[in-house]
């Protein structure tokens, strides 16, 4: 299993609580995609395929409309050898989902669609300084179905300030109400850089306290839970059939191939991100060369990276899987470190894989803080 990840790193405004590179210069637009394509033909061996996903993330990949996606797309599946059967994702904002957006992009191979909701409340929205209202949501999942996309994923936030758990409540019941197979949720958080982190600093906004911030995963997990919702990954929730594909090869550590500005790769041995710079990207690939920096892995950072992936995953970490990678020193001392987790009850370890219990969620940054292995 492998997945293609490609960046669109355009936005037509920029977010309040966004750390994402994304630019709002969207006239270098066809540019960048022709220098996508190009650097898809300099690295088509990076990792051999056939690609079980590709996912068009940003940024906001709709800004570029439905005609140079499938451009986009159509050269893609030229250069790479992808599954049929592969997941095809492309991030939407719900106001770029017209009826003709929808029906042109489900011409291609596009075969789910990501959307970034984060609340049904028009007053949160424009906090966030999100472009869409409310009304445009359900627009957009119902003019993806007419087109014929049955598997839509959408973003939630929780812990805004001054939000009370009966209005989060509101918010999963409305996303509960639009029938969509996937649901990511995540609380807002406080970047260094954003708007949102200077508001923090100037006191114009406060943070909520853990208390509500944990009773309100702790509403989204019992009702996405009785809704028939899987719950996967820490903020991640589908309906049977319908984990992502994409997210949870990054989860089992199989390699992926990332193009454009900012994306990351990994092939098992090394990992590499280009460039976070749309002028330097586009120059660099214009004289036939990706502008980016790589590591080697060794076994500890490999250790480490597993257990900040894998174990963020309702399944966990094969213990077997783990010592046949890195050897049983290394499973050894993860159940060392692991064990008075396991007698606390915040790990499990259930047919061979140790994972988070519920209880092991709320804790969860801390437990992989202290599991991983820092340098001597
Ligand atoms: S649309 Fe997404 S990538 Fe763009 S500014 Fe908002 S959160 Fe960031």
């Amino acid at each position: 299993m492998s997945g293609i990840y490609i960046h669109i790193p355009f936005c037509k405004s920029r977010c309040v609580y966004c750390g994402f590179y994304s630019t709002t210069r969207l006239d270098v637009r066809r540019e960048y995609v022709k220098a996508v394509c190009r650097e898809a033909e300099l690295r088509r061996g990076y990792i051999s395929g056939p690609f079980t996903s590709v996912y068009v993330g940003g940024g906001t990949p709709s800004v570029l409309g439905a005609d140079v996606l499938a451009g986009l797309l159509s050269y893609i599946y030229k250069v790479f050898d992808i599954d049929r059967q592969a997941e095809v994702t492309v991030e939407c904002n719900p106001d770029d989902v017209t009826p003709d957006f929808a029906h042109a992009i489900a011409r291609t191979p596009v075969n789910r669609v990501s959307m970034g909701v984060q609340t049904f409340s028009d007053a949160r929205l424009r906090f966030l300084r999100r472009r869409h209202g409310s009304a445009d949501i359900p627009m957009a999942v119902d003019n993806l179905r007419r087109a014929g996309i049955s598997n839509i994923s959408i973003d939630l936030m929780f812990g805004f300030p001054g939000e009370t758990i009966a209005e989060w409540r509101d918010d999963i019941s409305r996303a509960v109400g639009l029938g969509v197979e996937h649901i990511s949720a995540y609380s807002l958080m406080y970047e260094e850089g954003t708007p949102l982190y200077a508001m923090l600093e100037k006191g114009s906004v406060s943070e909520i306290d853990d208390e509500l911030s944990l009773a309100m995963y702790d509403e989204l997990v019992d009702r996405l839970t009785v809704s028939g919702y899987e719950h996967y990954e820490i903020s991640n929730f589908a309906r049977p059939g319908f984990r992502s594909r994409h997210n949870s090869s990054y989860w089992r550590q199989e390699p992926y191939i990332g193009l454009g500005a900012a994306a990351h790769s990994f092939d098992l041995r090394s990992r590499q991100w280009n460039v976070a710079d749309i002028a330097r990207y586009v120059d660099g690939i214009s004289q036939g060369r990706v502008p980016m920096e790589r590591e080697e892995l060794d076994a500890r950072t490999t250790f480490n990276d597993i257990i900040t992936t894998a174990l963020r995953t309702r399944e966990g970490i094969s213990l077997d899987a783990l010592a046949l990678r890195l050897g049983s020193a290394y499973r050894d001392t993860l159940l060392n470190g692991a064990s008075h987790y396991i007698t606390d009850g915040l790990l499990a370890v259930t047919d061979g894989r140790l994972h988070l219990t519920r209880r092991g969620i709320y804790v969860s940054d801390m437990v992989m803080a202290d599991l991983v292995l820092v340098d001597e």
